[in-house]
């Protein structure tokens, strides 16, 4: 068994607002010495939100880290990569307007934002892992050029890996769009037709045009249908569906997916040894990931920002957190049919982290 990796936590009340959560999270900062990994230009890599959702991680909270790379002596931008799918995240023009949209201004936080894989997802830079499913990762040239990182993350439920938090971050977020492209390379949805009631509402969310109406079926009105050869896996239709009639092979897929993610953030993590800390917030955790441009309930009150050097170890620790708090696993409280921790086991396995930990509270 690998020695405990240390997870430094600091609780917060309930329903913390924006200023404790920023206070939270300098303090988990500090507590976890992230300041001597800090060098010249710092990525600070979050998710800012899409729009119409509201449970992103609040201006404040990046302004306290923005504070703290500073006050070590780095120069931080905050950055995040474009989106495979539709929406304000697609491009670097739409998503730097979103970001002042929700409030991530230079006056606000600091720093200025930055897309790190380019224009329209194409600026990356392949780097050798050598992993169970890929030679090579294909990551945002930016994130790496960076001279050191800290990755703020958010813990949410998630609609294909059930769970998504620190490793979710590196992997997906600071992949290109050919790394997100490999990532889903074997998520195939299907139209189950005598689910579908061809209300159309799949169709526009699509960005390669894989929905059409099938061939018309006797006294019904066409069932839609998926296109494997056009369909990128990209998912974004299986969250438009009210009727449930966009099915994949959940647990087959969702390994894999997580499995991919888990070499993508290694690939990262490799680049920047020595270079990169990790603040991970327990808090509003909700069904569904960031991603979602809708308001969501959390499932539960408020735990603590984690933080240290080991994605694992903190995702590990996020998970037992819920689990304490609530009785139950976040995926049985989200989307049951999966299982988060295959992220988890397989970055164990490649060299990642490990699931073993001592956890620290820092003291109140
Ligand atoms: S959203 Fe669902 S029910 Fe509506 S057309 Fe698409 S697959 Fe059919
Ligand atoms: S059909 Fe394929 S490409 Fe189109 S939204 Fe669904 S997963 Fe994405």
């Amino acid at each position: 068994m690998s020695d405990p990796a240390v997870v430094h936590l600091v609780t917060t009340v309930e329903r913390a607002d924006p200023a404790e959560l920023a206070e939270a999270g300098r303090r988990a900062f500090r507590a976890a010495g992230l300041s001597g990994f800090v060098r010249g230009l710092t990525a600070v890599k979050s998710h800012f939100g899409e729009e119409g959702g509201e449970g992103f991680l609040p201006p404040p909270v990046l302004r306290a880290v923005v504070d703290e790379v500073k006050a070590a002596g780095g120069t931080p931008f905050l950055t995040d990569t474009t989106t495979l799918y539709t929406g304000k995240r697609s491009h670097a023009v739409d998503y730097a307007a979103l970001v002042q949209a929700h409030g991530f201004t230079f006056e606000a936080v600091g720093a200025t934002f930055v897309v790190a894989d380019g224009l329209v997802g194409a600026n990356e830079t392949e780097v050798r892992i050598d992993g169970v499913h890929h030679k090579t990762v294909a990551l945002a040239a930016d994130a790496l050029r960076a001279g050191s990182a800290v990755i703020v993350s958010h813990v949410t439920g998630h609609l294909a890996c059930g769970f998504g938090a620190t490793v979710k971050n590196l992997g997906m977020g600071l992949a290109s769009r050919r790394g997100k492209l490999r990532q889903h390379s074997t998520l195939r949805p299907h139209v189950d037709p005598d689910a579908c009631t061809a209300c159309e509402q799949c169709l526009p969310t699509c960005p390669t045009g894989a929905i059409a109406p099938a061939k018309a079926r006797r006294g019904a009105s066409p069932a839609m249908a998926i296109d494997s050869g056009k369909c990128s896996g990209c998912g974004e239709c299986l969250a438009s569906c009210r009727d449930d009639a966009i099915r994949f092979d959940w647990k087959a897929e969702s390994r894999r997916l997580q499995e991919s993610m888990a070499e993508h953030a290694l690939g990262y993590c490799r680049r920047m040894a020595g270079r990169i800390g990790f603040l991970t917030f327990v808090t509003h955790v909700t069904k569904d990931c960031d991603c979602m441009g809708k308001r969501q309930k959390p499932l539960c009150g408020d735990l603590g920002v984690l933080a240290g050097t080991d994605p694992v170890a903190i995702d590990q620790a996020a998970l037992d957190l819920l689990h304490e708090r609530t009785g139950r696993s976040l995926e049985s409280l989200s989307y049951p049919r999966l299982d988060g921790s295959f992220q988890l086991a397989h970055g164990e396995r490649i060299g990642l982290g490990t699931r073993t930990y001592k956890l620290v509270k820092a003291p109140g």
